[in-house]
């Protein structure tokens, strides 16, 4: 499970807005994850901005691990 809070979350987010406007970066995939990971159980259409993650995802093993590990524990709770 992730550990970090949303607080930790929005603080990393506003710093990479700042820095970096034309990728997402881990910290953006982190805070769009979760709505990835269900929009993809669901089956849903998804939005340009979960585009991006699933860009990020392809290229970054970091992310691609932890986006793993929470489909593992979002099947497990369905
Ligand atoms: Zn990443």
């Amino acid at each position: 499970m992730m550990k970090l809070s949303y607080q930790q979350i929005n603080n990393l987010i506003e710093l990479t807005i700042a820095t970096v406007d034309d990728s997402l970066g881990c910290d953006g995939c982190l805070e769009l994850m979760d709505q990835f990971a269900q929009a993809e159980l669901d089956d849903t259409v998804m939005p340009d901005a979960m585009e991006a993650v699933r860009i990020h995802l392809e290229q970054c093993k970091c992310c691609k691990d932890e986006y793993e590990a929470l489909m593992i524990a979002l099947r497990e709770v369905r």
